[in-house]
């Protein structure tokens, strides 16, 4: 199980429904050993295109970087084929959230694909 701050989630929620109808892409921060989830950094993206948009020689090399974020604009938050590829390249943890853009429609995965709970802090 995995934390998330309370204030990333709403800049998350935020970015998403700005984004809509577009794709919104992100990269969590965090520390991969306590399994926290603490920073929402926005990074160079190509927006509304896919998910391989995202820039990854362009990154900082950031021992805090943990995973990704990103929105769906359907109501499913199940990854697709090219989210497990780039879900194996970016981090151990993964999130995506789809339409409404609320915390029950968003869903938490390992780079594997498999579903992991997601607690939300203060
Ligand atoms: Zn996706």
């Amino acid at each position: 199980m995995y934390s998330i701050k309370k204030e990333v989630l709403g800049a998350i929620i935020e970015a998403s429904k700005n984004t809509f109808p577009e794709e919104f892409i992100g990269v969590l921060g965090g520390n991969i050993k306590n399994k926290i989830i603490d920073e929402l950094i926005v990074v160079p993206a190509t927006f509304g295109t896919d998910f391989s948009a995202i820039h990854t020689h362009l990154l900082p090399m950031d021992q805090k970087i943990i995973g990704t974020i990103h929105s769906h604009p359907s109501t499913s938050s199940r990854p697709s084929q090219e989210d497990l590829n780039a879900f194996g390249k970016l981090g151990q943890v993964h999130i995506i959230i789809a339409k409404p853009f609320e915390p029950s429609s968003m869903k938490c995965f390992d780079s594997k694909g498999n579903t992991v709970k997601l607690k939300i802090t203060g």
